[in-house]
C-alpha cells in the first residue's frame, strides 16, 4: 500500500466521545514504510504541496489555522516545527511558545494570553505548548485546586468552539513518545555537547511524574477532542515518522479548505507596463 492511500487524519484522530487509553496507542509505529529514507522522501513531497497551499491560504485571507503542539519533554515539539514547516513562507507563519505564566498573565484568566496569540486570517499559528498546560502541568503540580482545573475542559471546548465559529481552523497534535525513548533522548542531550544546552535538571523531576502526566494527557485528549477541534495522537518515537504524519495531516487539512487566490481586479488584461 502506498503511504498516500492511508488516511492518517482518520487513523490518528481521537474520535469525539471516545475514551483514550494511551497504552493502546503505539508510539513506535511507522505505518506502511520500510525505512526512514522512504518516510523522509514522502515528507519532502508533502512539504512541496504544503508550501503551495500555504501561499494560497495566505492570499485567500478567509481563515486562520491554529496548530497546537503538546507532548512530554523531548517529544519533539521544536523538531516538528523545524522539519514540517521548512520552506514555508515565514511571513505567513507565527510560532508562539508558552512558558511559565508571567505575573501579568497570572493576573488574568488563563485563556487571556492564549486568545491574544490566536492567528489572524491568512496566518498559520503554531502553539509550542498551549492552554492545555492549564490542565496538564497545573493539574500534575496542584497549582490550582481540582475544582478549578476540572472545570477547564468544558471552558476549553467552549473557547475552541467560539474560535472555530469565527474562522479559526484548529488542529491539535499530541506527540506521543515512550518513557524508554525519552530516556534515550535525555541521555543524548547529556552526551552531545551541541545538545547539552537543551538539558534541564528539571526534566528529570518531570520524568518522575510520568504516570501522572500520562493520566492528565489521557483526560485532556478524551474530553477535548471535538468535531471542531480534533486531537491527533502522533506516534513520535521515530522522528521522521512523526514529521511525516504531522506534515500529511496539515497538508490534507489545508487542501480540504480549498484556499484560492482572490479574483484579480477587472481590466488587467488590457494593461501594458511602459
Ligand atoms: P520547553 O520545554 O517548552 O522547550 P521551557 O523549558 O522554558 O520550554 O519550559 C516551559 C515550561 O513552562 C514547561 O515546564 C511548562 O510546563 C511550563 N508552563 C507552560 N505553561 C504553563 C502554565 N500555564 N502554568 C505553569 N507552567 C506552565
Amino acid at each position: 500500500m502506498s503511504e498516500s492511500s492511508v488516511d492518517l487524519c482518520e487513523r490518528y484522530r481521537v474520535r469525539p466521545g471516545s475514551s483514550v487509553d494511551l497504552a493502546a496507542w503505539d508510539p513506535a509505529e511507522i505505518g506502511e514504510f520500510r525505512s526512514p529514507k522512504q518516510g523522509k522522501k514522502a515528507l519532502k513531497r508533502y512539504r512541496k504541496t504544503l508550501r503551495k497551499l500555504q501561499d494560497r491560504f495566505y492570499a485567500w485571507n478567509e481563515k486562520a489555522l491554529l496548530v497546537v503542539l503538546q507532548g512530554m519533554d523531548t517529544a519533539g515539539k521544536d523538531g516538528t516545527i523545524k522539519h514540517v514547516m521548512r520552506g514555508v513562507n515565514p511571513q505567513g507563519v507565527h510560532v508562539t511558545s508558552f512558558k511559565v505564566p508571567t505575573p501579568e498573565e497570572l493576573a488574568h484568566d488563563y485563556l487571556w494570553r492564549i486568545h491574544k496569540a490566536i492567528p489572524k486570517r491568512g496566518m498559520i499559528g503554531i502553539f509550542n505548548r498551549s492552554h492545555y498546560e492549564d490542565v496538564l502541568v497545573v493539574r500534575v503540580h496542584n497549582l490550582v485546586p481540582p475544582e478549578v482545573w476540572s472545570r477547564r475542559y468544558d471552558q476549553i471546548n467552549a473557547f475552541e468552539k467560539h474560535l472555530s465559529e469565527n474562522n479559526v481552523v484548529i488542529l491539535k497534535f499530541f506527540l506521543h513518545i515512550s518513557k524508554e525513548e525519552q530516556a534515550r533522548r535525555l541521555q543524548a542531550r547529556l552526551d552531545n555537547p551541541e545538545k547539552r544546552w537543551k538539558f534541564s535538571k528539571n526534566d528529570l523531576k518531570e520524568r518522575m511524574l510520568w504516570d501522572a502526566y500520562q493520566d492528565a494527557y489521557a483526560d485532556a485528549l478524551t474530553r477535548c477532542s471535538t468535531s471542531y477541534a480534533p486531537w491527533y495522537i502522533i506516534p513520535s518515537d521515530h522522528k521522521w515518522y512523526r514529521n511525516y504524519v504531522v506534515g500529511q495531516i496539515l497538508t490534507e487539512t489545508l487542501a480540504r479548505l480549498d484556499p484560492h487566490y482572490p479574483e484579480p481586479e477587472a481590466g488587467l488584461d488590457t494593461i501594458t507596463i511602459s
